[in-house]
């Protein structure tokens, strides 16, 4: 029997990518033995309508920068070229479609998102494509994210990553204030961000 494929997909704005991204996929590659990480950056982000996100196109082009010399790192681009407000609930069923049943889906996400997901009116729908996994900080309390075990639950595991104070946001803010990136995100999307002059007005 032919082994299923287990794929592994990283959600996010990426306004810009950072090596907080970059551990947790890494991390998720390894300890649950996927085949490929594959990052999926926002097209009209659903829940950051408060703010103006870099157009998807920067975004997109950063996730490739800094993916590209990892060969189990992949950048698709099904939500960027798709119109109107993405969900991830609709990507992953339009990914359960593309691969059919013999692809084990995971969503790879941080902590604080894990808990928003699962207040989603369509977490339901989710549980039935995928598996969820959250990445926490070393320490953090797993408690949290147990779920009532039973039929259409989402499945949740839990993964310790390093590297979970970083942040977009605290990256954009430090571009604005002309203070130091290097070390936070990879140094080839850092000189995009200078040549394309991303973040210097206001976060
Ligand atoms: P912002 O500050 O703009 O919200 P962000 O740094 O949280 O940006 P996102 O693009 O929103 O980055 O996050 C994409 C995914 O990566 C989310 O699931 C988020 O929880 C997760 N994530 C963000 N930062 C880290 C980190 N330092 N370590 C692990 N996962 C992270
Ligand atoms: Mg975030």
């Amino acid at each position: 029997m032919r082994k299923r494929l287990r794929l592994g997909i990283m959600g996010g704005t990426f306004d810009p990518v950072h090596y907080g991204h970059l551990v947790a996929a890494e991390e998720a590659l390894v300890q649950f033995n996927l085949d490929r990480v594959v990052f999926m950056p926002t097209g009209e982000p659903a829940r950051k309508s408060d703010r103006r996100v870099t157009p998807a196109e920067h975004r997109y082009l950063m996730t490739v920068i800094a993916t590209a010399s990892n060969p189990d790192f992949t950048v698709s681009r099904l939500e960027v070229d798709r119109p109107g407000v993405t969900y991830t609930v609709d990507t992953m069923m339009q990914l359960r479609t593309i691969h059919g049943p013999e692809t084990e889906l995971f969503f790879i996400t941080g902590a604080d998102a894990v808990l928003d997901i699962l207040t989603w009116k369509d977490s339901d729908s989710l549980a039935d494509v995928c598996t969820l996994i959250a990445a926490t900080r070393p320490g953090y309390d797993l408690c949290r994210f147990e779920q009532k075990p039973g039929p259409g639950a989402l499945r949740v595991e839990t993964m310790e990553v390093p590297a979970l104070a970083i942040s977009s946001t605290d990256i954009r803010s430090r571009v604005a204030a002309h203070k130091p990136v290097r070390y936070l995100l990879p140094e080839a999307v850092a000189a995009y961000v200078r040549k394309n002059r991303l973040y210097e007005g206001a976060v």
